[in-house]
């Protein structure tokens, strides 16, 4: 059967993959002139090197995207510690402590105050339990500050990371889903991995490869402007797209930015390759093999910030915690301005399901309803999810 896929972000290259195993002719159309919309990789000329768009952290509880990976025969381009381990640094006191968690299921690591978050107690991991009677409506900062200082140094950080929303209005089932495919499945579901050479590396180049060689179509920079309704088709575009090629579609209006910063300077990579900052406006930063990337989410707060302010304040902050030489690395600073939907109750209830009234158009992308955040395991589960409902539309 001749499949259009429209779309090449991660949710259109997971239900091309999908339906090309599955022996169908799929034609792949992207409106840019490369793959991989918002998790893609380029030279910067500036830097002299490659750089991605910005630091994509996975878990090995991910089990789509490893799933994809191995299909694309990429999952060993993936990187990481090799135990559940998150080191920290904390603005605030100066110290620098690693969360270790053990890699079975019953985590005895909440036990031992070397392993744990400095200053918590039992009855703080219990607090989260909380979050298993979450409501539609309940957000994450009211339900889990009384969690103390496990939610200043760790909740707070994770939440608005995985959600790119202020837990002050992030939806607290979202950060349920996500919590419930890895931390309570145990450390071996909390391994974080990353892309060791670039996200284009890792997901979309051997993607296009594996496509290319199962005689799918590839159709880069051919922006679809109307659908065929009798076309079997996955429309895996981002919602504002959507929206305008299917008059009437509910879809998610709000949307949030994530600041990406890139300094040129090698710092060895630690344990884990990364760490997370808490008491600054940095967040996360990558040491890759030439640059030091910074992840900022939720970073609409930061909209009146000049580029070089930014990166001068975020130099200031890797530069203390590391004690390296104060002035700023040649850098170069990438504002995502609607990187992810914002993930308040209302615009989670916004999300569509996969099927749409036309039985020939499955919808894909992280901003569906997946039952998880926006994310990499959400955009391709909804490819996934897509590929499968059309091709039971084909047995009918
Ligand atoms: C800076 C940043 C950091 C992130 N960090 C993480 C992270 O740490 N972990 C994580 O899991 N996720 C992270 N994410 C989220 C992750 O990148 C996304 O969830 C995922 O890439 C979305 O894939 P998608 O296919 O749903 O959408 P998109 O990537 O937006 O793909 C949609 C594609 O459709 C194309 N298109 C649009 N209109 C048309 C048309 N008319 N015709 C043809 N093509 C069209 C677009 O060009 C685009 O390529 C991050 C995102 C950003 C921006």
């Amino acid at each position: 059967m001749k499949v259009h896929v429209i779309g090449a972000g991660l949710a259109g290259l997971a239900a091309a993959c999908q339906l090309t195993e599955a022996g169908h002719q799929v034609v792949l159309f992207e409106a840019a002139k490369t793959a991989g919309g918002r998790a893609r990789s380029h030279y910067d000329h500036q830097l002299g090197c490659r750089i991605d768009n910005g630091n994509h952290l996975l878990l090995s509880g991910n089990i789509a995207t490893l799933s994809y990976l191995h299909r694309i025969g990429a999952k060993r381009s993936l990187t990481g510690p090799a135990s559940p381990i998150f080191p920290f640094h904390d603005l605030r006191t100066g110290e620098s402590w690693t969360l270790r968690l053990n890699q079975g299921s019953i985590p005895w690591w909440v036990f031992s105050p070397s392993r744990r978050v400095p200053g918590t107690r039992l009855h703080h991991y219990l607090g989260l339990l909380k979050l298993r009677k979450a409501t539609q409506a309940d957000l994450v900062a009211p339900l889990l500050a009384s969690t103390g200082p496990l939610y200043t140094q760790l909740l707070e950080l994770l939440a608005v990371s995985a959600l790119n929303t202020s837990p002050q209005v992030a939806a607290a089932a979202a950060l349920r889903s996500v919590f419930e495919e890895t931390l309570e499945l145990g450390g071996y579901a909390t391994i974080p991995r990353y892309a060791r050479v670039g996200l284009s590396e890792t997901f979309v180049n051997p993607a296009l490869d594996w496509l290319l060689h199962h005689g799918a179509d590839i159709r880069l920079g051919e922006r679809v402007t109307a659908l065929t309704p009798t076309q079997a088709t996955v429309l895996a575009v981002p919602p504002w797209a959507a929206a305008e090629l299917v008059p009437g579609l509910v879809v998610p209006t709000e949307f949030e930015s994530i600041y990406n910063l890139h300094f040129k300077y090698a710092l060895p990579p630690g344990e884990a390759g990364f760490w997370g900052f808490l008491g600054g406006i940095t967040e996360w930063v990558f040491a890759h093999s030439e640059v030091l990337s910074v992840t900022i989410s939720a970073a609409s707060r930061y909209v009146d910030f000049s580029p070089e302010r930014i990166a001068a304040k975020v130099w200031g902050e890797i530069a203390s915690a590391f004690a390296l030489p104060p002035e700023l690395p040649p850098h170069r600073v990438i504002w995502e301005k609607r990187a992810t939907m914002l993930a308040t109750p209302a615009q989670m209830a916004r999300r569509p399901k996969t099927r749409t009234a036309n039985p020939n158009l499955m919808l894909a992308g992280d901003w569906t309803d997946t039952g998880l955040p926006a994310t990499i395991e959400g955009a391709i589960r909804s490819g996934n999810a897509a590929a499968l409902a059309l091709m039971a539309t084909f047995k009918n």
